[in-house]
């Protein structure tokens, strides 16, 4: 059933071939894990980094002040422009050499508009950042509204900077609360998301993300909506 919520969302999303992605209890725990595997990818690309930073717009959720604060991370929140998105140059002009990771919304909760996320994946491109867009709200709600026939722009792994992305399953995709998903966009970013611990009398115990005993019922039900509405049901709604 996993597999099934993950390939849904992934071809939503336009997740490549090499596009893998895990269930959730929540949009906070989804972007925790993009956040702390992003930090661990940089510990190995960039060691050089004691002082680990990411940029986000003003508009960001707080997950990730959550997150920043659990993994020792600081947060730059940068002002957003006039049209409530955010403010690409502003961002880039924040970058320094201790940033790992910039982060832009589809949509943003406050203001409810997607940042310009293509052009946060050229910055991010430019200055080999990791891009986390946070469409917890628009995973599963802005890819319908778009085959719809309304103007959407592009927000997803269509852009090559994105390299994770958080949709959850408990607002849009209609589902019982506890179920989200974080989605990479190759397995070889991924590598950084377990924690694997040997040092007890039970061997190696690897967990993919942060709970260790999930409960089956979010996930159940949310497999049990998606395949009730459909493609269609989800136009339709
Ligand atoms: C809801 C939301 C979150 C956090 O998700 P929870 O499921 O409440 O943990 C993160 N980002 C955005 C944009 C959201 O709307």
């Amino acid at each position: 059933m996993e597999d099934d919520l993950i390939a849904m969302a992934l071809e939503l999303l336009h997740g490549g071939e090499q596009a893998v992605g895990n269930l959730t209890s929540g949009g906070t725990e989804s972007i925790f894990m993009a956040v702390k595997t992003a930090r661990d990818w940089a510990r190995a690309q960039r060691p050089d980094i004691d002082r680990p930073e990411i940029v986000l717009p003003y508009s960001a959720h707080p997950a990730f002040d959550k997150a920043a604060h659990y993994l020792n991370l600081h947060v730059r929140r940068i002002p957003v422009r006039d049209d409530f998105r955010a403010d690409p140059q502003a961002m880039a002009a924040a970058v320094t050499g201790q940033t790992i990771m910039l982060a832009g919304s589809a949509p943003c909760f406050p203001y409810g508009v997607i940042d310009p996320i293509a052009d946060l994946s050229i910055l991010a491109q430019e200055r080999q950042l990791w891009l986390h867009v946070d469409a917890c709200v628009g995973g599963f709600l802005a890819p319908f509204v778009h085959q719809l026939g309304y103007p959407v722009p592009t927000f997803d792994f269509q852009l090559p900077g994105v390299y994770s992305m958080s949709a959850d399953l408990h607002k849009y995709g209609f589902a019982a609360k506890g179920a989200s998903t974080v989605l990479y966009r190759d397995d070889e970013l991924r590598q950084y998301q377990p924690f694997a611990c040997d040092v007890w009398p039970n061997g190696t115990m690897v967990t993919p993300t942060f709970a260790g005993t999930r409960p089956g019922g979010a996930i159940a039900a949310a497999w049990a909506v998606m395949h009730y509405l459909g493609v269609s049901g989800y136009q339709a709604k």
